[in-house]
C-alpha cells in the first residue's frame, strides 16, 4: 500500500513536470498557487472609500466585473470614509494572498505603511480615481482629466448667467470637497481659473468672502457637512441679497447645498434657485436636473474606468506595460505616477437623454420613475 502510494506521488510530480506549474498548485490546493507571469484564477483586492455615494458602489461592481471577465477572482472592500478601516481592509487583503490592489484612497496619506506591506509582497497597486500621495509604491493612476471637471462646472456657471456677454455682477458662492483627497485642489483650481477673471472685476461677488480653498472644502464630500455651511453663508452673508450660482463639486455636496436653500424659500416666487453644479451625474441628481432643481453635473463614463483600472492590473501581471496618456500631470510627491486619464462631459436638462440614456448609463425608465 504504501509503496502504490508513493509510486503514485511519483508519477503525478512527473506529470506536474510536464504540465504548467500552476496547475499543479492549484490541484493540490484548490487554491491560487501562481508563479508571476501565470495569473489566471489569481484573487485581486479591490478596495472603495465608501458605499455611501452611488459612484463608489458602482464602482466596485464594475471593476469585479471586468477583472472576472479576465479570469480572476476578486475581493471587493468598502472603507466607510474611514481612514483607519481602510488601511485593515487592504492589510487583510495583503494576508489573503491577492496578487493585485485596486484602491480609490479614503485618506490619500494614509496608505505609506500599508503599501510598502504591498510592495514587500511584490503586489502591483492601481490607484483608481483619487491619487494616493508620499508613496513610490503606486505603479499607476487611472483618473479622469480632474482639472477638466472644475473648468467644465466654471464654465457652465460662466455661460449661464451670460457674463461673458456682460451681465452682472452676480453673487456666487463656493464649495469644495474633502482636503484629503488629492482631486479636491484639481477640481478648485479648475474652477477657479475660469472664475478667477470675473471675480477680479467683480462680476463675480462672494459675498461670505470665503474663496480660499481652505475656507470652502467639506470633509469626506459629506452632503449634511455642505448643508450647515451654507445654512451659516445664508444667515450670515444674505439677509439682504441673493445667491445667483453656486460653484458645488459633487452631486451629494450639491444636494445638500439645494436643502439649505429651499429651506431659506429658494426655488419659489421671488427667489429661483442658483445655478448649481455637481459632479458624478448621480441618479438622485439627474432627477433633480430634470426636475429643474441642481443645474449642471460632470458625468464621468465609470465602465471605462473600471476598464482601464482592471486592464492595468491585468498587464502588469502578464508582464505587459500598461497604456498610459500622461506622464506629467500627477507627481505624488514620491514619483510621477504614470496616468491614464479619460474625458469627464458636462451633462444638463439639455443633453441628459443624448449622454446618460443613448449612452447607455441610465433607462429613461430610471429617471423618471
Ligand atoms: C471623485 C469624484 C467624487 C468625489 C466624492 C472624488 O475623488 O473623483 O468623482 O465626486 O470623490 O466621492
Amino acid at each position: 500500500m504504501r509503496n502504490r502510494r508513493a509510486a503514485l506521488a511519483a508519477m503525478a510530480s512527473a506529470a506536474c513536470l510536464a504540465l504548467s506549474l500552476s496547475a499543479c498548485g492549484q490541484n493540490s490546493e484548490g487554491g491560487s498557487k501562481e508563479k508571476s507571469g501565470d495569473v489566471k484564477g489569481a484573487t485581486i483586492g479591490i478596495a472603495m472609500p465608501t458605499k455611501s455615494s452611488e459612484r463608489w458602489i458602482s464602482d466596485g461592481n464594475n471593476v469585479v466585473k471586468d477583472l472576472q471577465a479576465k479570469g480572476y477572482k476578486t475581493k471587493l472592500v468598502f472603507g466607510e470614509d474611514d481612514p483607519d478601516t481602510q488601511v485593515s481592509q487592504i492589510e487583510n487583503l495583503i494576508t489573503q494572498g491577492v496578487k493585485g490592489l485596486i484602491i480609490a484612497a479614503i485618506d490619500n496619506k494614509s496608505l505609506n505603511n500599508v503599501l510598502q506591506e504591498a510592495k514587500d509582497a511584490n503586489i502591483p497597486v492601481i490607484s483608481y480615481d483619487r491619487l494616493i500621495l508620499g508613496t513610490k509604491n503606486v505603479d499607476y493612476y487611472a483618473s479622469f482629466d480632474n482639472e477638466k471637471v472644475g473648468r467644465l462646472q466654471a464654465s457652465y456657471i460662466v455661460d449661464k448667467l451670460g457674463l461673458k456677454e456682460g451681465k452682472g455682477p452676480f453673487n456666487i458662492e463656493l464649495f469644495a470637497g474633502s482636503n484629503d483627497d488629492n482631486n479636491t485642489k484639481y477640481f478648485f483650481n479648475g474652477a477657479m481659473s475660469v472664475l478667477k477673471p470675473y471675480l477680479d472685476s467683480k462680476k463675480l461677488v462672494v459675498r461670505s468672502g470665503q474663496t480660499q480653498l481652505n475656507q470652502v472644502t467639506t470633509l469626506r464630500w459629506d452632503g449634511a457637512t455642505a448643508q450647515r455651511r451654507m445654512d451659516d453663508i445664508l444667515t450670515s452673508a444674505y439677509k439682504s441679497a441673493k445667491v445667483d450660482a453656486v460653484l458645488s463639486p459633487y452631486d451629494g455636496i450639491s444636494i445638500g447645498v439645494l436643502s439649505a436653500l429651499k429651506s431659506d424659500g429658494y426655488g419659489s416666487g421671488s427667489k429661483p434657485l442658483p445655478v448649481i453644479t455637481g459632479q458624478d451625474a448621480e441618479l438622485a441628481s439627474v432627477k433633480s436636473i430634470i426636475a429643474g432643481q441642481q443645474t449642471q453635473t460632470v458625468y464621468k463614463d465609470l465602465r471605462k474606468l473600471a476598464q482601464v483600472a482592471s486592464t492595468m492590473v491585468d498587464d502588469m501581471l502578464k508582464g505587459k506595460k500598461p497604456e498610459v496618456n500622461d506622464t506629467k500631470s500627477y507627481d505624488n510627491g514620491a514619483k510621477v505616477v504614470p496616468s491614464y486619464l479619460l474625458q469627464p462631459v458636462s451633462v444638463d436638462k439639455s443633453n441628459y437623454e443624448e449622454v446618460l440614456v443613448k449612452g447607455g448609463y441610465y433607462t429613461d425608465a430610471q429617471l423618471k420613475g
